[in-house]
């Protein structure tokens, strides 16, 4: 039990970040509790289906659920929805476990599986069966959808809707007993084939499916439908408030029937609330819109086929929206968390602008990582006049004196970015050009006294003198300008650096008017560059940590290449929005 006077990681979370704002679930849950519908009591669950990675619209979903729960000193429970063994793995049970406490939360208790329920739901489907509002069904998946009807249309009745309850009970049972292959009949509820909601016209609660459980082995060849698990699962575990996407608001009715077609006391009995003395309510199910992003793919369908068809280099790739993915690539949690809570939740689907979520991201980067330098294409200084190495100390951030500061060498070799060079004074060009002064970061200013070309006539070094009467002042009677960033030669670390760019080439890569989303990969979205210099000071830091290269961007070791000592950095934004 936690210490009720003690908040716990997601409460003091959701204190320190910023404060929620209002929406229609928050709303919805103040009400429930002001009028004590729940007996105080509060509670909600995340409940992926373990069939891919989690991604950027997950992270909504699993902040609203936890954050709801934190708020009003409630329970989140994590429930994987495993009642569909074909598409499921522990790979991705074991992932989604990861990025959740990743994103920073915890659920309550045990990690929950809605195949750990299939026994109380085998229990609850004779229950219906007794009732006389559910049967077994032999029609074949081309006859049952012809029978179903239309949008326009009502449906037919079933013949088998006739069947006795002890029929039913017969046959039900050796369903289960593996009497049959797979389709050959299913179980279904007995609710009204006239229904306007197609989903209210006998939906099935039963199929066939002798296939192996990542959980539950070969224990069972009947597989519960989504819509009956979820809700019974639901009241299993006790939720209050059990909130999804709006896709599932034509299911709410079934959810409703299901639990209100069995006995209240009999759920109660198998729920986590059986010996406590709360009053047991049933949950309600509140729909919101789901979270899509401009030049995203979110959806799991289309992930998991950039994964399969190799079109990406997995699910972690960091260009994808998955978590796991915006990790590697460098967002941080406080960012996605700060991002969520600025969309907001709310009832009507949109879009939200990319740019929000960059925003976050930099925000949280510019306060947090500390400053280094790393050049990505290198050209070659030779110090003329710096006979031997100094060690200058710069700050890790400008604004935050407390991040520290770092030794940085200063050697008689160093490299400055090629794009930083021209050989003839441009109009605007600031930086260094021949003949010209420029200043290095943390350092002195320099001029550029000689150029030297290599075989192929292309610039191989520069022969720069040091002011040396510059370190912090402004040269005596000249305005020098520029300000480059540098790295030693020789004391400086090898590095490769991957720069992305937007995965899509279209804003809408999601729409419907949009044959095929594979053919709008944007062809640029990643570029390896081999051989920049980093810093010693960063080529050295504790892996995990952002980075801001200075007048690059932010940057990021590469948790899965960077081994055996390579060093490989990606970068996670750039310093503005440049689109
Ligand atoms: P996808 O559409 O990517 O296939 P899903 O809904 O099938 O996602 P689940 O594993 O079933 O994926 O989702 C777990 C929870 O996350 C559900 O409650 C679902 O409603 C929610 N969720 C999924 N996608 C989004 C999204 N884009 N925005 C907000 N919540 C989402
Ligand atoms: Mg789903």
């Amino acid at each position: 039990m936690t210490n009720p006077k003690k908040p716990t990681q997601n409460e003091a979370m959701a204190g320190k970040e910023s404060t929620p704002s209002a929406n229609f679930i928050r709303h919805i849950v103040a009400e429930d509790l002001a009028s004590n519908r729940h007996a105080g009591r509060i509670q909600t669950r995340f409940p992926p289906e373990p069939n891919g990675y989690l991604h950027i619209g997950h992270a909504k979903s699993i902040c609203l659920n936890f954050g709801i729960a934190a708020e009003n000193g409630g329970r989140c429970n994590l429930r994987f929805d495993d009642t569909n063994p074909a598409k499921e793995s522990q790979e991705f049970v074991d992932a989604i476990k990861e990025n959740i406490n990743w994103l920073g939360f915890n659920w309550s208790g045990e990690v929950r599986y809605s195949s750990s329920y299939f026994e109380q739901l085998y229990g609850f489907a004779v229950q219906l069966i007794e009732k006389g509002l559910a049967y077994v069904c032999d029609l074949s998946a081309e006859e049952a959808r012809e029978y179903r009807g239309t949008l326009t249309e009502p449906g037919r009745n079933s013949p088998c809707r006739e069947h006795s309850i002890a029929e039913n009970l017969s046959l039900f049972t050796r369903m289960r007993e593996g009497e049959f292959v797979d389709g050959l009949c299913s179980l279904r509820a007995k609710i009204d084939m006239s229904s306007p909601n197609i989903n209210m016209r006998d939906p099935v609660l039963y199929r066939i499916r002798h296939i192996r459980h990542h959980q539950t082995g070969d224990a069972w060849c009947i597989y519960p439908t989504y819509d009956y698990t979820h809700c019974i699962s639901d009241a299993i575990e006790g939720v209050t408030h059990s909130l999804c996407t709006l896709e599932f608001e034509d299911h709410r009715p079934l959810y409703d029937w299901i639990l209100n077609s069995l006995d209240l006391e009999s759920i109660r009995q198998v729920s986590d609330l059986s010996s406590s003395d709360s009053p047991y309510v049933l949950p309600q199910q509140t729909e919101f819109a789901k979270l899509k992003i401009n030049y995203t793919v979110v959806g799991k369908r289309k992930l998991k086929q950039l994964v399969d068809e190799g079109l990406v280099l997995g699910w972690d790739d960091p260009r994808m929206s998955t978590l796991a993915g915006m990790r590697r690539r460098g967002y941080t949690a406080a960012s996605l968390r700060n991002f969520c809570e600025s969309v907001g939740v709310a009832r009507s689907e949109s879009q939200v602008d990319i740019s929000m979520l960059e925003h976050a991201l930099r925000e949280d980067l510019d306060n947090n990582a500390p400053r280094a330098m790393c050049v990505l294409r290198p050209l070659k200084v030779t110090l003329t006049n710096l006979p031997e190495a100094i060690e200058l100390s710069l700050q890790n951030h400008p604004k935050k004196e407390e991040m520290g500061r770092r030794a940085v060498p200063l050697t008689p070799e160093i490299v400055i970015d090629r794009d930083d060079f021209r050989e003839e004074a441009e109009p605007g060009f600031k930086r260094l050009v021949n003949g010209g002064e420029v200043r290095l970061r943390g350092a002195y200013v320099i001029r550029c006294d000689e150029l030297v070309r290599g075989a192929d006539g292309e610039i191989a070094e520069l022969r720069c003198s040091v002011d040396l009467a510059t370190l912090g002042k402004n040269p005596e009677g000249r305005k020098v300008k520029g300000v480059i960033h540098w790295v030693s030669a020789t004391d400086g670390v090898t590095a490769t650096v991957r720069l992305y760019d937007r995965l899509f080439t279209v804003a809408n890569p999601e729409s419907k008017d949009i044959e095929d989303f594979r053919t709008l990969l944007n062809p640029d979205s990643l570029r390896v560059l081999e051989g920049c210099l980093v810093e010693p000071a960063a080529a050295s830091a504790n892996s995990a940590l952002s980075f801001q290269f200075e007048r690059e961007g932010y940057f990021t070791r590469d948790t899965v290449d960077s081994t055996n000592g390579a060093l490989v950095f990606n970068q996670t934004i750039g310093l503005r929005a440049s689109h």
